[in-house]
């Protein structure tokens, strides 16, 4: 029980890695309110995780929305000791250099860094001291993908703002880190894995350029998350852990 007695809050914790870390943290003691736009998901999430579970429609591009959402919670468990600012969309190879629309690279922009930075600042007045926040970036902030200039921009930014944010919260004791995923199996890549053909293509793909060889598990991250959210990461203060199989370190 290494969250016991924590609150957390988790964006996009109706889907993927943000419910593999919702579910993990229930388990280990936590009261956790999770947002997303689709109420389906987050009903069908809320029913999975039971009780100590509050799931809340807030769309993190809604500055407004997620910190009504944010207060709403705080109000039913306490104030936080944990964020999780997950919610993101994918790239998806919308932005080529020669072809890019104005309004995808904005709105991968938006919700992937804008919203990444005022889910946090709407947090603050409800955060406790010494709490614990991990923003999720993503290999791609390093990797020269092809297609993924904004996607890659937003999360290469998430790791500055974490450094920055760490630098100014370090006086309330309050830590920011990174977790910077991989390719992980989540309903984010669509069609590349909605069949088992497609997704043994795909991970043939990845394994290519990861040296594990394999696409990861939701959990594989949710389990890093947990390590930065928890006690055991207690010095550990704007850093960015790599969940990628290795594909970071592959030459
Ligand atoms: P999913 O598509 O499964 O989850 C994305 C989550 O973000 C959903 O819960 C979605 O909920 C939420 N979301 C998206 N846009 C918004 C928004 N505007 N407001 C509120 N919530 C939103 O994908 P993953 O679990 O894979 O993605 C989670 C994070 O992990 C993302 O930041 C992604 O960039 C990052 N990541 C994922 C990788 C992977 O290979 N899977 C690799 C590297 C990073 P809803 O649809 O209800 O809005």
């Amino acid at each position: 029980m290494r969250l016991k007695d924590k609150t957390a809050l988790i964006t996009g914790g109706n889907s993927g890695i943000g419910l593999a870390t919702a579910k993990l943290f229930v388990a280990e003691g936590a009261k956790v309110v999770i947002t997303g736009r689709n109420k389906e998901t987050l009903a069908a999430a809320a029913k999975e995780l039971g009780p100590n579970a509050l799931a809340l429609v807030a769309d993190v591009t809604d500055i407004a929305a997620t910190e009504a959402a944010i207060r709403q919670g705080a109000e039913k468990f306490g104030k936080f000791d944990i964020v999780f600012a997950n919610a993101g969309i994918p790239g998806a190879g919308g932005t080529p250099l020669g072809s890019a629309k104005l309004e995808v690279f904005e709105k991968v922009i938006r919700t992937n860094l804008t919203g990444v930075f005022f889910t946090v600042q709407s947090a603050l007045p409800y955060l406790n001291d010494n709490s614990s926040i991990i923003l999720n970036g993503s290999v791609i902030s390093v990797l020269g993908i092809p297609g993924y200039s904004a996607y890659g921009a937003a999360k290469a930014g998430v790791r500055a703002m974490a450094r920055i944010m760490a630098s100014e919260l370090s006086p309330r004791g309050i830590r920011v880190n990174v977790v910077a995923p991989g390719a992980i199996r989540t309903p984010i890549w669509g069609a590349a894995i909605a069949t088992p053909e497609a997704e043994k293509a795909f991970e043939k793909r990845i394994g290519l350029m990861t040296p594990l060889g394999r696409l990861g598990e939701p959990d594989h991250v949710a389990k890093t998350v947990l390590f930065l959210a928890s006690d055991d990461s207690a010095h550990v203060q704007g850093q960015e852990i790599f969940v990628d199989g290795g594909a970071v370190a592959s030459p």
